[in-house]
């Protein structure tokens, strides 16, 4: 197929939204090129921990049946963690219970139940859920798309119309805000502290009695510590009183933290709208233009069922 041809089509943005949609489309036979500002490792998706579980995502019915669809390509991806980076791992959902906050999920996860005094102070659920490895799961994916006969090239777009392609998908998170332009994608902030693991192998979420988040997540070689969710801030630098009180808070849910060897902080602008914007339009010379963008909290947790509406969408007939 030639470039510029209305069968061929340009990914612009290579964090999960991006990667997963260039998939899905490259295995159904079509010809894609993903463009992307940043390399993979500077991404929004990067910066995740990243637990499948919807979070500041709207709207919730949409987000739980994407959620659902991505959760059965996680469980597949976790039969080879050390390939994909995607692990199937038991742990506590904090101030969550099965009849009202977990009910959507119950039917698919079987071992939910509610946590025990032993495993959580206060009510929870104990869980086993996809918890992905981002470093490792990016780069598989785009190995996956290069695979399937994709190509991904780093490359920065000013307008949506730039890229030579009979469809246009849009996956840029939070630049969508400018290059749409579109004012309601608006940042949450949200900073880890990456310490070294004292032995810890299950996952802790909890929003504490303060109402103040917390969350302790194992990943090979590292213990990520979050986290914060500040509405409209911009700013990337870690801040250090954020990161002590982060360990502070993690430390009361799991004392063997206190004293962990801090290796590093990350953050990450979380790409918030009053809902997802996932739909097709025209650029203004007529050609299809797809927007998958506006996950908030859980890109990585509904990844893969807007990726195959997004699919659908730009070429219906793949
Ligand atoms: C601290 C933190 C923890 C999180 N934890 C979780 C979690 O546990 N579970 C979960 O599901 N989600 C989590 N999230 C949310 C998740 O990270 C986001 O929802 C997700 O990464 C959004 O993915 P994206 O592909 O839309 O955006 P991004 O990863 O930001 O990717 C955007 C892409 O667009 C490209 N781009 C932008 N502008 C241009 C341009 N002009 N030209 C070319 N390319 C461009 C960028 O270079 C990049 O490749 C977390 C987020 C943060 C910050």
């Amino acid at each position: 197929m030639e470039s510029g041809s209305n069968s061929d089509v340009v990914v612009v943005g290579a964090g999960i939204i991006g990667l997963t949609t260039a998939v899905v489309l490259a295995e159904r036979g079509v010809r894609v090129r993903v463009w992307t500002r940043d390399p993979a490792g500077r991404t929004t998706s990067a910066v995740a921990g990243a637990l499948w579980w919807p979070y500041r995502i709207e709207p919730p019915e949409r987000a739980r049946a994407w959620a659902l669809r991505s959760l059965e390509v996680y469980e597949e991806s976790a039969a080879r963690p050390e390939t994909t980076g995607v692990r199937m791992v038991e742990g506590v959902l904090g101030e969550t219970d099965l009849d009202s906050t977990a009910a959507w999920a119950a039917a698919r996860l079987p071992g939910l139940r509610a946590a025990t005094a032993a495993e959580y102070a206060g009510s929870g659920l104990w869980a086993r859920l996809p918890l992905i490895d981002m470093t490792a799961h990016l780069s598989w994916l785009r190995e996956r798309l290069v695979r399937a006969g994709g190509t991904v090239e780093e490359r920065t777009v000013s307008a949506l119309a730039e890229a030579d392609a009979g469809v246009v998908v849009n996956c840029t998170g939070l630049d969508a805000r400018d290059l749409v332009p579109d004012p309601s994608v608006r940042p949450v902030r949200g900073q880890l502290v990456v310490v070294e693991n004292p032995g810890i192998r299950t996952w802790t979420v909890s929003t504490g009695a303060d109402g103040e988040m917390a969350y302790v997540f194992p990943q090979p070689g590292r213990l990520l510590l979050g986290g914060t969710a500040e509405e409209d801030v911009w700013s990337t630098e870690p801040d250090p009183a954020v990161a002590e009180a982060i360990v502070r808070r993690c430390a009361a849910l799991r004392p063997e933290i206190a004293g962990a060897r801090v290796l590093g902080h990350r953050v990450g602008l979380r790409p918030a709208r009053d809902a997802v914007r996932l739909e097709r339009g025209l650029l203004p010379d007529g050609r299809v233009l797809v927007h998958n963008y506006g996950h908030g909290g859980a890109g990585v947790t509904v990844a893969w069922g807007c990726a195959e509406e997004a699919a659908g969408l730009a070429c219906p007939a793949a």
